[in-house]
């Protein structure tokens, strides 16, 4: 919870040691995997359509690649930003609405990746509502969190106002505008304070709860 801005200098990985994870919060773990390919690399993403079943059963080399890509495309986009002023941000995506869903739903009921994951689809979801990308793009980003095992639907329990009260806490927000993680593309993400606010209460009124 509490920022800091020293950089490694190495990353080890140690891919014998997911296998002991149970399957969901492996599932978990793909959610940031699969955020790393829609926000900045959509052949990444088409890799992860075609890979996903290697990936939660750990097979060594499709692992290793995975975390070889996400890694990279992590560390592209902390070194163009450091100190989170801008194309960090895109680190968010699903963040915003995962965030509020983490919150109201208490820390560790739904593992951070399962909230990241609806939250992805809700960024989708609202992206396509923009006319940003067509349906075809939002079906891929929906199934490829659903082929993680992730969920796609909110939590039942939270209404509209429940995801309102705690976004507006969000750390990206300048002033009382919203800001949200969106994607311009499958690959291409941008951080924006377009969305009208009549239509965000209206996707959080009838998207899908579970
Ligand atoms: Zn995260």
């Amino acid at each position: 919870m509490i920022g800091a801005f020293w950089q490694p200098k190495a990353v080890l990985v140690d891919i014998d040691s997911l296998k002991s994870l149970p399957r969901r919060e492996l599932s978990a773990g793909m959610a940031e995997v699969i955020k790393y390919g829609l926000i900045r690399d959509e052949a990444f993403l088409s890799w992860l359509e075609a890979n996903m079943p290697a990936l939660l059963d750990v097979e060594p080399e499709v692992v290793a690649e995975a975390i070889a890509r996400s890694c990279q495309i992590k560390a592209d986009i902390v070194a163009e930003d450091e100190t989170e002023q801008g194309v960090r941000a895109l680190l968010n995506l699903g963040h915003t609405f995962g965030h509020a869903i983490e919150a109201h739903q208490g820390y560790g009921n739904w593992l951070h990746g399962e909230a990241v994951g609806a939250g992805m689809a809700m960024a989708a979801t609202l992206s396509n509502r923009l006319g940003w990308i067509d349906d075809a793009a939002l079906a891929r980003s929906l199934a490829v969190i659903e082929s993680a095992e992730l969920p796609l639907a909110a939590p039942a329990n939270m209404s509209s106002d429940d995801f309102l009260a705690r976004m507006r806490l969000d750390k990206k927000n300048i002033d009382t505008r919203l800001r949200l993680v969106l994607l311009n593309a499958l690959g291409d993400a941008c951080v924006s304070d377009a969305t009208p606010t009549d239509m965000l209460r209206t996707l959080l009124d009838d998207y899908p709860r579970c």
